[in-house]
């Protein structure tokens, strides 16, 4: 059921038409999955390869895996736009996470080709190769090679077959030895845009087409492992007890009540109790946490007031507490002229402007790493994703190319007028 107005029937548009197609190639014969390096992975390229040269680009396929598209500007010596997304998939995916972005960018250029418009820069649609880390032990391997941050270590990680990332990228006809060559490091770029779907429910509820990302998400994930005493449960008095369980449920209970306080978002993803018996006090119970703020000072004050907690709510009860704090990432800012201009552009598309941070990462966090960086939202129904069931309307999808057409044409005027500007 449709909960928001739409204009564009779904068979209308170039965009959801080409996202149902690139479903049908799927290495599994009842779901939708692509992941990176598979033959299904490799198919896929080749047919967003077509749609690429169709819109006027000249194309290839760095070593690494990613498909690349330009339509060039006139002259040659140009910066670069890229514009992208992703085109792996999880096991038993939707047909939108990551392909809508690379479909949409590469909708926005066949609209200049059809329109006949020049640009003072390269566009360079990508679709990206393993943002989702499902199968080898890494995750954003195309990015990471377009930043410079390729380790020549990383093509002998195995996928759960023990099949090495070399030989994944032999088998799809690329070539290991020359991933250097697919860094973008040395290039004059102008900055990457990345249209995604939401992933989440704040633009269904406000009833938006579309939202600006203000910043992608630090995240920290922890182990936490509770240690106390089994014992029987019909003869232990409770006041005797060290139920290790019991002071990880007050744990979990103070991240949400934190959370909420401080405008971060915890989740707590993983529960076991040990020995796990109907008869036996929980001699160790072991969770996980994941935490996740656009404010990287916040997120680090969050994690020291929940790690106090977890030791009074553990000393309270004659139970130790140890972390194992395994990841972290920091939050990564949406350049502020970009977003200003996706603002810009919303607002004279007739939209309400809203901007709003992005939970989950993507390729866009490492592609700041080397260049100013702008995420457009798209809304998707019920917040649903990384499912069969997720859905993007026509009308929604429509909005986002026409948004980012509106947002490259100022774009084109700043630029032409700055380069105007150092010329003279
Ligand atoms: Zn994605």
């Amino acid at each position: 059921m449709q909960r928001w107005p739409c204009t564009v029937a779904n068979e209308m548009s170039r965009v959801i038409e080409r996202c149902e197609v690139l479903a049908q190639i799927s290495d599994s014969t009842d779901s939708i999955s692509r992941l990176y390096l598979s033959p299904a992975y490799r198919e896929g390229l080749l047919l967003v390869e077509q749609w690429m040269q169709a819109a006027g680009m000249s194309t290839w396929v760095d070593a690494v895996g990613n498909q690349w598209g330009r339509f060039a500007a006139v002259d040659p010596d140009a910066p670069v736009l890229i514009i992208g997304s992703h085109l792996d998939t999880i096991p038993n995916a939707g047909k939108f996470d990551g392909i809508l972005g690379v479909v949409c960018g590469i909708e926005v250029v066949a609209r200049l080709q059809a329109a006949g418009s020049t640009l003072p820069f390269h566009i360079d649609v990508v679709g990206f190769g393993d943002e989702e880390g499902v199968r080898f032990p890494i995750s954003m391997l195309g990015a990471r090679a377009v930043c410079g941050q390729w380790q020549p270590e990383w093509l002998e990680l195995a996928d759960a077959a023990g099949v090495t990332v070399r030989e994944a990228l032999l088998t799809c006809g690329l070539d290991p030895s020359k991933i250097g060559e697919a860094s973008r490091v040395n290039d004059r770029l102008l900055g990457y845009w990345e249209i995604h779907m939401e992933q989440g429910p704040v633009l269904e509820q406000e009833s938006l087409p579309v939202g600006i990302v203000s910043a992608i998400a630090g995240a920290c994930r922890s182990r936490i492992c509770f240690t106390g005493d089994a014992g029987h449960a019909g003869t232990v008095p409770m006041n005797l007890r060290h139920d290790a369980l019991n002071a990880a449920a007050e744990f979990a209970l103070s991240v949400e009540r934190f959370a909420i306080t401080e405008g971060v978002v915890g989740t707590v993803g993983q529960f076991s109790v040990f020995p796990g018996a109907v008869n036996v006090i929980p001699a160790k119970a072991e969770c996980s946490l994941d935490l996740r703020s656009i404010d990287d000072d916040v997120l680090a004050r969050v994690l020291s007031e929940m790690q106090t907690t977890s030791r009074a709510a553990s000393a309270q009860r004659g139970v130790t507490v140890e972390w194992d704090v395994y990841h972290r990432a920091e939050a990564r800012h949406c350049a502020p002229h970009f977003v200003a201009l996706f603002e810009q552009a919303v607002a004279k598309h007739g939209q309400p402007v809203r901007v709003l941070p992005s939970g989950a990462g993507h390729d866009a966090m490492l592609m700041a790493n080397i260049t100013d960086m702008a995420m457009l939202f798209v809304r998707c129904k019920g917040g649903i994703s990384h499912n069969p069931g997720e859905f993007v309307s026509a009308n929604d999808a429509e909005v986002a190319v026409d948004t980012v057409l509106i947002a490259l044409e100022e774009l084109a005027k700043t630029h032409t007028a700055d380069t105007r500007s150092t010329a003279s």
